[in-house]
């Protein structure tokens, strides 16, 4: 569908998108000034206006093509400018929410919130002293979200407060491989196929440098890991001899620590890497299914079957992986209720220590848009999401942390489920951005996080794997400058 937003607030047009997004799902749009004819062929046109009405501001928004209808909101002015921006984009989207919600007749599950962190709206609360009870009042009241979703947070927000919180002399260490043995079809991660695997030498060899150099600095501030986490791309698509290498130099770090290696195809995986994993001190992998359907599989790009799943399992258990995370995607093409139920029933079979279910994220960077016509609708994946919250709390479970994407089906979310004391605390300080990261390999970004106000700087990697290697050196200078930079006088962002 094609949005046609006139407004006098033109660099609030993506946000004004966003909120129509929540209700159509993917589209375009264009931004004319407020008072520009509509044009006739208008899927949804949406004319916004702020304007000055005394000591308060007012926000008109009205709807025409498919839907019509008008909506009026008042705002006071305030005096800080950063708040004031804030208040307004806030007023002009839920007026705009408003109308697309009254004449849809759609309640969307998390009401007009489009961002994809709604527990850090409750943590902000938190710390202007609300009570967590009242943080999510204010969000059911604010931004209409649904009760299960405000279910979903609450516990989120329970599991959260029992885990240990970040030090600020420590840091959360990523490593990135961005190989992978073939290339899924919703895939946006920076990551090619290994190919020829003529890269992966270098690759290794930068690799190596940079955690080098990185030990050198975090002896030199007096700074420990808290926790490892190996991403990618799939690292364990690396042959068993690079992967040792990498193991090898990363050991002194991960030693006793949490440490997770994504070995998430199980078609890269077998005895040989999984012991040399289990021998590096990795505590905890990923497995990930997707879909326990093999034409689905299929579908997707995804060169493996159910059955390696269930065996590429069985043998990490045999090898004593005590800690197995396994993913699964609400919203396939071609998958309807039933089928996913029948994943969830394989899943509690299998009986993984934590589990995350995706909604599927349809990015324009991915081959996906293929394969629309067989894609589930918003509804449909809602009710899979809320099968797979029953399946995991009935293996008990619990929701830890969540995010939401854009282009996500239903406008729903990722949630991640453990059991006591499985749940990965990596994620949680990535997600929540409340641990410094320091992050190795191509396309990687380091994060530090400043000790008021929670201002966070970043010094990224370069992408391209050709260039991160030949410019390994300088990806470590940037680090250093970053752990060098004094957060309390810079006013870097
Ligand atoms: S396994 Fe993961 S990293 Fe590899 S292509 Fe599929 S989605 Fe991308």
């Amino acid at each position: 569908m094609k949005l046609c937003i006139y407004t006098n607030a033109p660099e609030l047009g993506n946000d004004i998108a966003d909120v129509a997004r929540i209700f159509y799902g993917q589209l375009d749009y264009a931004v004319y000034p407020l008072n520009e004819p509509a044009a006739g062929d208008a899927g949804l046109a949406l004319r916004v206006s702020d304007e000055a009405a005394g000591q308060t501001r007012l926000v008109s928004a009205t709807a025409s093509g498919a839907v019509t209808g008008a909506e009026q909101a008042g705002y006071a002015e305030e005096s800080d400018s950063l708040e004031r921006k804030r208040v307004r984009k806030r007023t002009v989207k839920l007026a705009v929410y408003a109308i697309l919600r009254r004449e849809t007749g759609i309640q969307p599950p998390w009401g007009a919130l489009t961002g994809i962190r709604p527990t850090r709206l409750i943590y902000q609360r938190m710390e202007r002293g609300d009570t967590y009870e009242q943080a999510l009042g204010w969000l059911r009241n604010s931004f209409d979200v649904t009760p299960e979703k405000l279910r979903l947070l609450k516990d989120i927000i329970q599991v959260q407060s029992t885990l240990p919180p970040p030090a600020h002399n420590q840091v959360e260490l990523y490593v990135g491989i961005p190989f992978c043995v073939s290339r899924c079809a919703y895939c946006s991660f920076a990551s090619g196929e290994i190919g020829s695997g003529k890269l992966v030498r270098p690759y290794v060899d930068a690799l190596l440098y940079e955690i080098g150099r990185m030990k050198e600095l975090l002896q030199e501030k007096d700074i420990t890991v808290s926790t490892v986490y190996m991403g990618g791309g799939t690292p364990t698509s690396l042959p068993a001899d690079e992967m040792g290498r990498l193991l090898e130099a990363l050991r002194p770090l991960a030693d006793g620590r949490e440490f997770t290696v994504e070995a998430g195809r199980p078609d890269t995986i077998d005895r040989e890497k999984l012991t040399l994993l289990r021998a590096s001190g990795v505590t905890r992998i990923s497995i990930n299914p997707q879909t326990f359907h093999d034409e689905t599989l299929e579908r997707i790009g995804r060169r493996h079957t159910s059955a390696q799943t269930v065996k590429a399992y069985e043998l990490a258990r045999s090898l004593g992986f005590d800690d197995i995370n396994m993913d699964l995607i609400a919203g396939l093409p071609g998958e309807d209720e039933g089928m996913f139920r029948e994943s969830l029933d394989r899943i509690s079979e299998l009986k993984p220590d934590s589990l995350t279910v995706h909604s599927l994220a349809i990015k324009h960077a991915s081959a996906m848009h293929l394969y629309n016509a067989l894609l589930p609708d918003g509804r449909m994946t809602a009710s899979m999401m809320s099968e797979a919250d029953r399946a995991a709390r009935a293996l008990s479970l619990r929701p830890y942390y969540m995010y939401r994407q854009k282009y996500m089906a239903g406008a729903l979310e990722n949630v991640a489920y453990a059991r006591a004391g499985a749940e990965c605390v990596y994620n949680v300080r990535m997600m929540e951005e409340t641990g410094h990261v320091l992050a190795l390999g191509a396309g990687a970004i380091s994060k530090r996080i400043a000790p008021s106000g929670g201002r966070i700087v970043r010094a990224p990697n370069v992408g391209n794997i050709e260039e991160y290697i030949r410019r390994v050196g300088e990806m470590c200078e940037r680090k250093e400058a970053l752990w060098n930079t004094d957060l309390n006088r810079s006013g870097e962002n």
